[in-house]
């Protein structure tokens, strides 16, 4: 497939968003950037579309999709029903990176849905996208825009690597600001449900509306929500997290970088400006641990990029997890495949 890619600036914008809205009614996929990851998107009501999405990620037909809409009223054409602590949220956090379940109208084609009877629906902050849902005039059914199973993508030479000739265009914007996905919640359940922790922190939430509680679905039982059971965010080596105090974890990975290599391993260290100067060889900082919002922006490409020096091991340093530290903590975690190793003592 020949894929369009369409360089956004300030002078073609209007243009450019207008071809790319056509190809979306027309029945085709676009890459477009938000504020949180590149999505892919297709028409949410058109059954053949979406099936385009699926077909191009190589994305597994059981997990469901996030519908993208420009305005609250868009949601008439999605659900009969708007909960109020959906009401509550969607009052406080939209346009942003959180994305809440609804039941489904008849409307929405079950393969959007991966089959469930909720529908996940956002408004994104990121005023490319916006003006793209707005003038495709349809709901816009968009995951992340990378092929299933590597890291979100959070720039657009991301998207290219993993979708050129896969999708009908892309539009180069700038990059993620937030870097990481949305939020999931579940106001349906009662108390409701943090299905996917992301941009929004847990706290943010439960300030608007009263406690909620994590998905246990991630100790073992099955995931409410279905993405969360996939071993996302992957880059092609595997990785390891060490947790504990960071002088611990500096030597502990120290320690294991050292054995791997004397193995004749390459290995990659995830690390941050506190501690790069601790390692050598392959070394690469996701920022600083004062700023856990820019380590949320530099982490899917940082282990992107551990994929170009062809690694074969990396040994990653972990995080706090309050506030966006949870969000963070959860892509590593999940990268790793939940291989964790306690280097003791505790991260302050
Ligand atoms: P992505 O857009 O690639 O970030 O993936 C969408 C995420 O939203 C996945 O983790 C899905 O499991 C989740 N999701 C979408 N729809 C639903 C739903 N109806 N119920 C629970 N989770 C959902
Ligand atoms: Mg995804």
């Amino acid at each position: 497939m020949n894929t369009l890619l369409l360089t956004i600036d300030h002078k073609n914008r209007e243009r450019t968003i207008k071809i790319a809205a056509e190809i979306i009614r027309n029945g085709g996929i676009v890459a477009f950037p938000t504020e949180t990851v590149y999505g892919l998107g297709a028409n949410a009501l058109n059954q053949e579309a979406v099936k385009k999405i699926y077909h191009a990620k190589g994305r597994p037909s059981d997990n469901p999709l996030i519908i993208h809409i420009s305005d609250k009223r868009d949601l008439r054409a999605i659900t009969n029903n708007i909960p109020e602590k959906c009401q509550k949220l969607m009052d406080t956090f939209w346009p942003g990176p959180l994305t809440l379940l609804f039941q489904k109208s008849p409307h929405v084609p079950d393969i959007v849905t991966g089959g469930l009877s909720t529908v996940a629906v956002r408004i994104p902050a990121n005023d490319v996208a916006l003006e793209l849902i707005r003038k495709a005039r349809v709901p816009v059914a968009a995951p992340s825009a990378n092929l299933s199973g590597k890291p979100s993508p959070t720039r657009a030479a991301h998207v290219i690597e993993d979708l050129k000739g896969r999708a009908d265009a892309i539009i180069i914007g700038e990059d993620c600001e937030v870097g990481l996905e949305s939020t999931v919640i579940d106001t349906l359940s009662e108390p409701p449900i943090l299905l996917r922790p992301g941009g929004i922190s847990k706290g943010q939430i439960e300030k608007a509306i009263g406690p909620i509680v994590s998905d246990r679905g991630q100790d073992g039982d099955i995931p409410k929500s279905p993405g969360m059971k996939y071993t996302h965010y992957a880059p092609k080596a595997p990785v390891i997290v060490f947790k504990g105090s960071i002088f611990n974890m500096v030597a502990e990975i120290r320690k294991i970088k050292n054995q791997k290599e004397k193995e004749g391993l390459k290995v990659g260290v995830l690390a941050t400006d506190e501690t790069i100067d601790q390692y050598s060889g392959c070394v690469l900082s996701v920022g600083s641990r004062e700023k856990l919002d820019s380590v949320a922006g530099e982490l899917f490409h940082v282990l992107r990029s551990f994929d170009k020096e062809d690694i074969d091991i990396i040994l990653s340093e972990s995080f706090t997890s309050e506030g966006m530290g949870l969000a963070v903590m959860n892509r590593i975690v999940k990268a790793a495949g939940y291989h964790i190793v306690d280097a003791g003592g505790e991260l302050l």
